[in-house]
């Protein structure tokens, strides 16, 4: 008698579990199972609409309203992030079949001053889409073969906030942090490429882009020898964030064109009678080009938005107003060793006055109260009847000209 081989895979019999006649042909176990799972891929790619069943599609006012609670003021740009953001999940619920008109994604860059909230708005909006969010810095990449991460790496990161769950990391964000800093540094295209500028917008092009992308899943240097995962880039949102730093050289040029213009500056580099600080407001995709950006690359990131410098109003709102602000922090954390804490408005103009003499935006908030609070956090949890703590200005002011941070030079 012949041998029984299955007709698919050419296994012998004696090499499966089980073995399954037809008329003219068997099959076994093993490709039983395979060929199930087909099926019901087949099946839900054809049936589903394109995106899990579970997500919600979340309104662009319930979306603004959710970042207002944590972010400060910055409306523009919360308007135009909830209207893409909304877009961006309303194309992924698009059912796969009904393929007439492609709605393209809607990836963001951001310009704004650093410590203005372009990360803590991107941040902010993951968690309120639960999907999973990493943050990626543009300076440490570089394109491939060169020292420094692969751009590939920035999926690692997400393939790791979402437990290796490659369909839950193709629909997270992304936050790639310092956008502006590959920008090529001079206007006209050199044939030597720049390591750390064009090379690295024309590695990030692909990924922008929507493709299938080899991850290395722990990350560093692609190997051989490394099993790669494949993440496919379409439906994940990119929100690049920089702070363009002298942008508003191009800005004002280009608004000077205008019949009504705008007297330079005596060192030509901001306009006179413009409010300098409002120039970012008018940022277009033609200033990213100017900056050094990549036609290419400004046309993934079809949405542009901008952040206002935080003033003293804002400052002071952010230390105290959003739902995790720093003032509830520190009340919270003297609460759990039973001391009220009382921050009196003084104390609070101080730290807001400090901040602005630093220029570090919100990010200077943190280690002013820090620097300020330090001793009563070291001290207080030791001491016996202590039970209520007021910061005044006195209080502040001294605490602050001791610490290492009152030595900073501003700059
Ligand atoms: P950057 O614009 O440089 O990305 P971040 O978003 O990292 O700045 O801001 C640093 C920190 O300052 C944030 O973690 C947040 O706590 C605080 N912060 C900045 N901007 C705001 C804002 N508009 N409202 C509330 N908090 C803010």
């Amino acid at each position: 008698m012949s041998e029984v081989t299955c007709s698919f895979c050419g296994r012998n019999k004696k090499d499966v579990d089980l073995m399954i006649s037809g008329i003219h042909a068997h099959i076994c176990d093993k490709c039983v199972t395979q060929a199930n799972q087909i099926l019901g891929e087949e099946k839900k790619s054809k049936t589903e609409p394109g995106f899990s069943p579970n997500f919600k599609l979340i309104k662009p006012v319930e979306i603004k309203k959710f970042l207002d609670e944590y972010v400060i003021g910055q409306d523009q740009a919360k308007k135009i992030m909830s209207v893409a953001v909304y877009n961006h999940y309303k194309r992924l619920t698009q059912r796969k079949l009904d393929n007439d008109v492609m709605i393209e994604k809607s990836n963001i860059i951001m310009a704004g001053e650093t410590g203005t909230g372009k990360t803590y708005l991107a941040r902010t909006l993951a968690k309120l889409l639960q999907v999973p969010f990493c943050i990626a810095d543009a300076t440490v990449l570089t394109e491939a073969g060169y020292v420094g991460e692969d751009v590939e790496s920035i999926l690692t990161r997400l393939l790791q906030a979402a437990d290796y769950n490659v369909e839950a990391a193709e629909r997270g964000i992304v936050y790639i942090d310092e956008i502006d800093k590959i920008a090529r540094k001079s206007d006209n295209p050199s044939i030597t490429r720049d390591v750390s500028g064009e090379g690295v917008q024309q590695a990030l092009l692909k990924l922008l882009e929507g493709t299938a992308v080899n991850v290395p899943p722990q990350g560093g240097r692609k190997h051989p020898d490394q099993k790669m995962i494949t993440v496919n880039t379409e439906n994940i949102l990119f929100i690049c964030g920089g702070a363009f730093e002298g942008i508003t050289r191009f800005i004002a040029n280009r608004l000077n064109t205008r019949p009504l213009g705008f007297v330079a500056g005596q060192d030509g580099s901001h306009p006179g009678n413009l409010d300098k600080d409002n120039l970012l407001q008018f940022i277009t995709a033609q200033d990213l080009k100017s900056f050094g950006l990549i036609p290419e690359l400004i046309g993934r990131l079809p949405v542009v938005s901008f952040l206002n410098p935080l003033d003293r109003d804002a400052l002071r709102k952010i230390l105290t107003e959003p739902k995790n602000a720093l003032m509830k922090q520190y009340k919270k954390l003297f609460e759990m060793e039973e001391i009220e804490l009382e921050v009196k408005e003084g104390a609070i103009d101080f730290i807001v006055e400090k901040a602005m003499e630093f220029k570090l935006g919100a990010r200077g908030l943190r280690s002013i109260c820090e620097a300020i609070v330090n001793d009563a956090m070291f001290e207080l949890p030791s001491e016996k009847n202590s039970g209520h703590l007021v910061i005044n200005r006195a209080y502040a002011e001294e605490k602050f000209s001791k610490s290492q941070y009152s030595k900073l030079k501003v700059a």
